[in-house]
């Protein structure tokens, strides 16, 4: 079968982006590519329907959009409202000069409530089209729901004081911000994924992420064939790869791109 899905990953970094404002850390004053991380978003493209579905916007949304050439957006799909995946709403204004259409968002209610009330100002009449987001918004209620016909899956995840949503397209997940899977979450996709995206803030156990061992054995766990570890703080080395993660495990860094 031929390949369906095209994954990039926007941004690879936590909350702070990584080198973190101030700090002289070997990973924040690294000189390694890899290491600098843009805060957390994934761009999809659905190749049988020409869908282009961009994963949350994050404070760093220009810039990324920007290095991947990207023009053209149909879907976004919010996680959660959490500041690094959402406050880049406001550049979403220029890609209507192209588009000229609005573009469709879909997150839980309570997330399309956030929305309205952090901006506002994109919800309230005005004479110029250009001078805020245009978008149409989606409340996701169910645990199915469809981008035309193409289908996605999403499950609730505890995020501390609030809840994130992982979603999966075909064989593709992506899960950020969550302290854990329930047996039944893990039931729910075991076997039935081949590539996932997950986050793993810290080293060490985070009271409202998921730290790097326990992110290792959700994706064995799923029995994940590849999978890559997102949202990282300046914990990680991208240097020490190998020694951090198993073979078929990778450290993200933004731009990193696979098909399948
Ligand atoms: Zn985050
Ligand atoms: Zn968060």
């Amino acid at each position: 079968m031929g390949k369906t899905l095209d994954v990039t990953i926007l941004g690879s970094g936590t909350s702070t982006g990584v080198p973190v404002i101030g700090c002289s850390c070997q990973v924040c004053k690294s000189t390694n590519p890899k290491n600098k991380r843009s805060r957390s978003s994934i761009l999809i493209h659905h190749r049988p329907s020409d869908q282009v579905i961009l994963v949350d916007t994050s404070p760093d949304m220009r810039m990324q959009l920007l290095r991947e050439n990207v023009s053209r957006v149909d879907h976004i799909l919010y996680t959660h409202t959490h500041a690094d995946h959402l406050h880049g709403f406001d550049d979403l204004r220029a890609l209507f000069f192209h588009m000229k259409r609005p573009i469709h968002c879909w997150a839980k209610p309570e997330d399309i409530v956030d929305i309205k009330t952090k901006f506002s100002y994109a919800f309230k009449k005005t004479n110029y089209t250009g001078a805020i987001p245009q978008v149409i918004l989606h409340e996701i209620t169910e645990q199915k729901f469809y981008l035309n016909s193409l289908e996605v899956e999403c499950i609730k995840l505890p995020h501390g004081a609030m809840e994130s949503l992982a979603f999966k397209i075909g064989k593709f997940a992506y899960a950020t911000d969550f302290k854990s899977f329930s047996s039944k979450d893990k039931d729910m996709w075991k076997g039935r994924v081949s590539h996932m995206i997950a986050s793993s803030a810290t080293k060490k156990p985070h009271p409202s992420h998921s730290c790097l061992a326990e992110t290792l054995s959700l994706f064995k766990e799923l029995k994940v064939e590849k999978s890559f570890i997102t949202h990282m703080s300046h914990d990680f080395n991208q240097d020490e790869e190998k020694e951090l993660v198993p073979e078929n495990v990778f450290l993200s860094f933004d731009g990193l791109s696979f098909s399948l």
